[in-house]
C-alpha cells in the first residue's frame, strides 16, 4: 500500500536528487554581463542616428509624440541587435488584468518561394500589436465582437532578450489597450499616473524658486519575499499547483519559534539558485542588490535596488518570471503566494518609493538648509494629506483573496492605513499643528524658512515595523502590497493621490502668493492647515494591538479587513472623481477594474474549494479510511483472541472521519449552490465557502495528527519547510 505514497516518494525523490552544475565560469565579472541583453540607451546611442537617438529620449522623458520615422530607425536598429545576438522571434510583452506576464511571440522569419525570408519588423510592427484580446479580463469593456486589443510600444521600458537554451527572443515592453484605448493593463494607467503627478509636484518646485526643472518621476524599489520548496514536494501537495497555498497541514512541532531563520545562513542549493537568478538579472539589467533568508524556515527575500516606477514595474514582473523558471531548473519551486503555509510568516511585497528628478534629486530627503527643509515638508505633508483622504484607495490596491491573508489577519501590516513618520518628524509637525512658528525638542523654536530640521534618523532600528506606510528617511515604505502583485496597482494609487494633494498644494501656495502673502508664511500656514486636518492618520503605536482598532475607529481610518470590504472603495464618488480628474482612470475603467477584482477574488476562491473538496476526498479520506480499518482489524483480532481490548483508538480515528464527511458534503453543496450576480458570487465566496473550507481543514488536520506516518498522502510543513 505504502509504495504508492507519493509522500513517501517524493520523500525518497528529493534524497535522490542532484542539483544542477554550475553554469557559468567563476571569474566571470558582474560588470562584463551587466545590461547584456537590453537594448539600453548606451546600444541605442551607438546605433541611431543622433537626431533619431535625441527625439526618442524627448518621448522617453518628456513624453513627446513619437513619430513614424523615428520608430522605423528604432525598430531596424532593434531588429539588427537583436538577430546579431540570435534572436529569431520577438514579441509584444504586456501585463493584463490576471496579474500575470503576457507575450506573444512572432517570428522575424516568415517562408517566401525559395526559403525562408526576413519578415519585415518596420516602426508599425514596434509600435503596435494585434494579441488577440478576449481571453483577457476586461470587466466589461469588450463584447466579444469587438475582443480586439491592441499592444502599444513603451518607449520608457527597455527592450531586452529573453534567452532560452532552446532560442532567444526579442521582448518589447507594451501598453495594452482595447479598441476603444481603455486601459487593459497594469502599466497605461501607471504611465498615466506618473504624468499626472510630475506636473503638479513641478509646479510646487517652482513655487520654491527653481527655474531648472527636470521631469519629476517616482521611483519603487520592491522587496520580494518568497518562499522556496523542493519541487517533488510541490508536485506532491495539488493544492499548491491549483492554488499557490496550502489548504491542509497541522502546525510542524518546529515552527520559527526560535526566530533562528531571520539573516540566518543560506542553505548552498538555495544560495546557488540565488546566484543563478542574480546573473539572469544582471543580464536584464536589473539591480538586483540584497538577499538574504526571511523570518520562516524556507522564506527568503531580494530587494533590487529603486527605478523609475514604471520600469521598476516591469522589473518586478520579469524578476518573478526569471525566479519561477530557475526554481524550477534547480528541483525547486518558488511560491510567491502571500501566504502558503497557514502559522508560518507570510510574504508581501514592501513597496519603497520617492519622487524626484535629476535637477531637485530626492524631494523626500531632508535637507540642510531651512529652505530645503521647507521643501521636505511641504511634500511630507502632501503625503499625509494623500494617505489620509485617500487611506480606502491604498487599501483596495492591494486586495486580493491571497493577501485577505496577511491584512486583517494575525499578520503585518494591519488592514488600517496610517502613516508612521517617526519621532522627530512626528514632533515637528506636532509642533506645528499647534500654532505657526514651532519649537523642535532639542532646538528651540523652528521656523519655516529660518530655521533647519533636528537631524531625522535614517537607522531601520528606529522603523516601526507593524505600520502599513512608513517613513524610512528619505522614502516612503508601503508595507501592505502582497508578495503575488503587480507593484504597478499600489504605484498607480500613490501617484495619482500625489497627484491631488501636490495640485491642492501647489493651487494653495499660488493663491497666497498672488495675495501678497510672504512665501514662508503661506507655507507654514498650509503646512499647519495640513496637519490639523489630517494628522489623524499619523500613528507611531503598535499596529497590531487591540487598542489600535478602537482608535482608529475613533479617529474615522477605515478598516477594510477583506477584499470584499475594500473592493466598493473603487466605486465610490471620490475615488471615481479622482482618477477622472487626473486622466488615470475614466469612470469605465474603473468600473471595470472593479468587475475584474471581484471575478478574481471570486475565481480564487474557486479553485481552492474545488481544490480542497478533491483532495479530502480523493486523498485524504482514503488514507484515514485505511487507518481506521486497519485500527479496527486490530482491535477484532485482539477481541478475537479473547484479550480484553481498549477500542479508544478506534474512536479517536473514527471521530474526525466522520466530521470529514459531513465538512466534505457541507463544501460540496455549498458548491453546488453557488450562482448569482457576481458581487453575491464573491460575498457566497466570503461568507460560505471559506468556512467550508475551514472545516474540511480542521478536521484533516486533525487526522494527520493520528493517522499513521507511512499511509498520510501530503507532504508535511516539516517535510517541505526544512528540507531543502
Ligand atoms: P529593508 O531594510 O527595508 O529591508 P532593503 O534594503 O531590503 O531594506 O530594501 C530597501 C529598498 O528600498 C531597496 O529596493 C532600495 O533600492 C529601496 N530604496 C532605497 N532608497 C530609495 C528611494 N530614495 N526611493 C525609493 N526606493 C528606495
Ligand atoms: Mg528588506
Amino acid at each position: 500500500m505504502s509504495a504508492n505514497n507519493v509522500r513517501l516518494q517524493a520523500i525518497k525523490d528529493v534524497e535522490a536528487y542532484i542539483p544542477p552544475a554550475p553554469t557559468y565560469a567563476a571569474e566571470e565579472a558582474p560588470g562584463e554581463i551587466w545590461g547584456e541583453n537590453v537594448f539600453s540607451l548606451s546600444v541605442m546611442q551607438k546605433r541611431l542616428p543622433k537626431l533619431v537617438y535625441k527625439s526618442l529620449i524627448a518621448t522617453m522623458e518628456h513624453s513627446a509624440k513619437l513619430d513614424q520615422m523615428v520608430a522605423d530607425s528604432v525598430a531596424s536598429a532593434m531588429k539588427d541587435w537583436a538577430m546579431e545576438k540570435g534572436c529569431t522571434h520577438y514579441s509584444h510583452v504586456f501585463y493584463p488584468l490576471t496579474g500575470l506576464t503576457a507575450e506573444k511571440h512572432d517570428s522575424f522569419f516568415e517562408p517566401a518561394g525559395g526559403g525562408l525570408s526576413l519578415a519585415e519588423f518596420a516602426g508599425k510592427t514596434l509600435i503596435q500589436g494585434e494579441p488577440d484580446g478576449s481571453s483577457f479580463p476586461n470587466g466589461g469593456l469588450r463584447n466579444t465582437f469587438e475582443a480586439r486589443g491592441y499592444t502599444g510600444w513603451d518607449p520608457t521600458s527597455p527592450a531586452y532578450i529573453l534567452d532560452n537554451p532552446n532560442g532567444k527572443t526579442l521582448c518589447i515592453p507594451t501598453i495594452f489597450v482595447s479598441m476603444f484605448g481603455d486601459a487593459l493593463d497594469h502599466k497605461t494607467p501607471l504611465l498615466r499616473s506618473q504624468q499626472a503627478m510630475a506636473g503638479h509636484a513641478e509646479r510646487v518646485l517652482k513655487l520654491f524658486g527653481h527655474r531648472n526643472i527636470d521631469h519629476v518621476v517616482s521611483f519603487a524599489g520592491p522587496e520580494q519575499e518568497y518562499f522556496l520548496i523542493d519541487r517533488h514536494f510541490y508536485l506532491a501537495r495539488p493544492d499548491l499547483m491549483a492554488s499557490g497555498r496550502t489548504l491542509f497541514g497541522s502546525p510542524p512541532p518546529k515552527g520559527q519559534e526560535f526566530d533562528d531563520h531571520y539573516f540566518g545562513a543560506i542553505p548552498e542549493r538555495v544560495l546557488g539558485f540565488m546566484m543563478d537568478c542574480e546573473r539572469e538579472l544582471f543580464k536584464l539589467g536589473i539591480p538586483a542588490k540584497t538577499r538574504h533568508q526571511e523570518v520562516a524556515p524556507g522564506q527568503f527575500e531580494i530587494a533590487p535596488m529603486f527605478e523609475r516606477a514604471n520600469i521598476a514595474a516591469d522589473h518586478q514582473q520579469l524578476l518573478m518570471t526569471t525566479f519561477k523558471r530557475l526554481a524550477n531548473k534547480h528541483g525547486m519551486e518558488c511560491l510567491f503566494h502571500e501566504k502558503p503555509f497557514r502559522g508560518v510568516n507570510g510574504s508581501g511585497k514592501h513597496v519603497n518609493f520617492s519622487i524626484g528628478n535629476a535637477t531637485q534629486g530626492n524631494l523626500l530627503l531632508p535637507g540642510d538648509t531651512p529652505h530645503d527643509n521647507a521643501q521636505f515638508l511641504v511634500f511630507c505633508a502632501a503625503i499625509i494629506r494623500a494617505v489620509h483622504l485617500y487611506g480606502g484607495l491604498l487599501r483596495v490596491s492591494v486586495a486580493s483573496a491571497s493577501n485577505d491573508h496577511r491584512l486583517g489577519a494575525n499578520e503585518a501590516p494591519p488592514a488600517i492605513i496610517s502613516i508612521f513618520l517617526g519621532d522627530q518628524l512626528a514632533d515637528v509637525f506636532d509642533q506645528i499643528a499647534k500654532g505657526g512658528a514651532t519649537s523642535s525638542k532639542e532646538k528651540g523654536r523652528l521656523q519655516i524658512g529660518v530655521d533647519t530640521l533636528p537631524v531625522l534618523p535614517t537607522d531601520p532600528g528606529d522603523r516601526n515595523r507593524t505600520s502599513p506606510f512608513a517613513f524610512t528617511g528619505n522614502r516612503f515604505e508601503f508595507r501592505a502590497p502582497g508578495s503575488l502583485q503587480s507593484i504597478a496597482t499600489p504605484m498607480v494609487t500613490i501617484n495619482t493621490i500625489m497627484a491631488e494633494a501636490l495640485d491642492h498644494v501647489a493651487s494653495s501656495l499660488e493663491k497666497s502668493v498672488a495675495d501678497g502673502v510672504d512665501f514662508n508664511e503661506a507655507v507654514q500656514t498650509l503646512l499647519a492647515d495640513i496637519i490639523t486636518e489630517h494628522g489623524s492618520v499619523v500613528f507611531g503605536g503598535n499596529g497590531y494591538s487591540q487598542e489600535w482598532q478602537e482608535e482608529a475607529a475613533s479617529r474615522g481610518l477605515k478598516n477594510l479587513r477583506s477584499t470584499i470590504d475594500a473592493l466598493p472603495e473603487l466605486l465610490s464618488d471620490e475615488a471615481m472623481a479622482l482618477f477622472e480628474k487626473y486622466s488615470v482612470f475614466s469612470h469605465r475603467e474603473m468600473h471595470s477594474r472593479y468587475e475584474i477584482g471581484l471575478e478574481q477574488y471570486t475565481r480564487s476562491i474557486g479553485v481552492e474549494a474545488r481544490s480542497t473538496l478533491e483532495i479530502a476526498t480523493t486523498a485524504v479520506l482514503p488514507a484515514a479510511v485505511r487507518h481506521q480499518t486497519e485500527v479496527a482489524l486490530n482491535i477484532g483480532a485482539i477481541k478475537a483472541a479473547g484479550v480484553e481490548v481498549d477500542i479508544a483508538p478506534l474512536a479517536a480515528v473514527s471521530a474526525p472521519v466522520s466530521d470529514l464527511r459531513s465538512a466534505v458534503s457541507v463544501l460540496k453543496d455549498g458548491l453546488a449552490g453557488w450562482t448569482g450576480t457576481a458581487e453575491e458570487e464573491a460575498k457566497y465566496a466570503y461568507e460560505v465557502l471559506i468556512p467550508a473550507m475551514e472545516s474540511v481543514r480542521a478536521a484533516s488536520d486533525t487526522l494527520e495528527t493520528i493517522v499513521a506516518d507511512d499511509l498520510w498522502p501530503l507532504p508535511t510543513y516539516q517535510e517541505m519547510l526544512f528540507i531543502l
